[in-house]
């Protein structure tokens, strides 16, 4: 999977950090060493890393984000964003010609995935975009690429022109446009020939196509499993060609993320798509600010957290953390908590969006189906002020009503009384456990 060293590596870091009430100037350094380590570890850049570091350390030692009301994830959030900029903020759009055909020239070593990607991009226009690309067969050196390119257009049902290894690839790259235009077609994607490494022959080749052509974009394939590599290839061919963009393939097979993270930085062109895998429909835009989320092993829960700074009030969810701390949380704030995060959508958006919620969703006990909810929510409501505050006085008969009430039956009631009992466990641990043993409160 994608970044999931990385990601491994920087989950106690994160965890650490996001469940600080305050964060002093020495835990940001702490973070920012450990985060630093793991960056170079994943063969990011060691330039990149060291401004990357240095922006994260002056934003999060900034007295706004000390201040806040969760201080923790206020840095984890530093962090992200950081992150996402260095992979170029914005998600990058794909050229559209004022006049079609829109001409992309695909150029790249051999066997980073170029022709594969070839495919696959021209599968993507015409699955999101509607659009109706050619292939062109333009590396006249290899047979076999060329056979390729036309066993993957056959795959698509998408024309594929060929001169065979006989003819110029300058001017098959110039036929191939007059042809679709022909055909109106108004994508021409050119799959170009590879080298083993960068040579200046390729380079000329290449350089001469791109005068004839004029292409709306050049995009480099690399492979991100080559880490660094990738990146000083991505280095030469842009100092060459001046690219508009990259294709970074093998994401799947990269665990550890270096060349995702480096290539914007060091040359300037953005990452536009990204492969996860052999098939033609695994090519992804690429995202900056899902894959920093990726990277931070967070779900999406910066989303989550601003879904719920708009639903909830800050003067309330101090009171409620406190109530956490120390253990008096009753059924009537639980009510009132299983009605904001009501407010917020569909529970199962909301647990998708929480890091680790797999683990959660598996617990015991702890289903969250909207029916059961809607269970829950009756329960509570048939309960008396009293019964709320403290479940203890709760006897045989009290749930003999309650289930009556609520239409459920005393199992039922027992039931959210254990999971009420472990979910103030829970909330405990979550909070930090050392406040409330100060405060004499119960040391489960
Ligand atoms: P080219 O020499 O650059 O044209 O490379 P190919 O397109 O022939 O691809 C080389 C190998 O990489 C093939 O086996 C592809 O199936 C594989 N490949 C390409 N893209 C991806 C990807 O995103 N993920 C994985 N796992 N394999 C890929």
């Amino acid at each position: 999977m994608a970044f999931e060293g990385l990601a491994d590596r920087l989950q106690g870091t994160i965890k650490k950090i996001t469940g600080k009430g305050k964060v002093s100037e020495q835990d940001v350094k702490e973070m920012t060493r450990e985060v630093r380590l793991a960056l170079l570890e994943a063969d990011v850049n060691f330039k990149v890393v060291k401004d990357l570091i240095k922006r994260i350390k002056e934003r999060a030692i900034g007295q706004d984000v000390l201040e806040g009301l969760n201080p923790g994830q206020q840095v984890i959030k530093v962090v992200k964003e950081e992150l996402t900029d260095l992979m170029g903020g914005e998600q990058s759009k794909i050229a559209v010609a004022n006049k079609p055909p829109t001409v992309i020239m695909m150029v790249g070593l051999q066997g980073a995935g170029k022709t594969t990607t070839t495919g696959k991009l021209a599968n993507n226009l015409r699955k999101n975009y509607n659009r109706n690309p050619m292939l062109v067969a333009a590396d006249v050196y290899r047979p076999a690429a060329i056979n390729q390119l036309e066993t993957l257009g056959k795959q698509l049902d998408m024309p594929v022109f060929s001169q065979g290894t006989d003819a110029n690839p300058v001017d098959i790259a110039k036929q191939a446009i007059e042809q679709a235009k022909e055909d109106h077609r108004d994508y021409v994607i050119i799959d170009t020939a590879g080298r083993l490494h960068v040579d200046e022959g390729l380079m000329d080749e290449l350089q001469q196509i791109k005068d004839t052509v004029n292409p709306d974009e050049i995009f480099l394939v690399v492979d991100a499993m080559t880490g660094q590599d990738a990146v000083n290839v991505a280095e030469s061919f842009d100092d060459q060609l001046d690219i508009s963009g990259v294709v970074l393939t093998k994401l799947d097979g990269d665990t550890r993320g270096g060349a995702a993270l480096s290539i914007k930085a060091v040359t300037g062109k953005p990452i536009k798509f990204a492969g996860m895998g052999e098939k033609l429909d695994q090519l992804e835009a690429f995202h900056p600010d899902r894959m920093a989320s990726r990277i931070l092993g967070m779900g999406d829960v910066l989303s989550l957290i601003e879904k719920a700074e708009t639903q909830v009030d800050e003067k309330k969810a101090k009171e409620m953390e406190q109530k956490m701390r120390d253990m008096s949380f009753t059924f009537e704030d639980f009510l009132e908590q299983m009605s904001q995060v009501r407010n917020m959508g569909p529970l199962d958006e909301i647990m998708n969006m929480m890091p680790g919620a797999n683990k959660m969703k598996g617990m015991k006990n702890m289903q969250l189906d909207e029916k059961q909810i809607d269970h829950v929510e009756a329960i509570i409501q048939s309960m008396t002020k009293e019964e709320r505050v403290d479940p203890n006085i709760m006897n045989a008969s009290r749930k003999k009503r309650i289930a009556k009430g609520s239409g459920t039956s005393v199992a039922q009631v027992n039931r959210l009384l254990k999971q009420f009992n472990e979910m103030k466990k829970m909330m405990k641990q979550m909070m930090g456990g050392k406040k409330g043993k100060k405060k004499g409160g119960l040391n489960l």
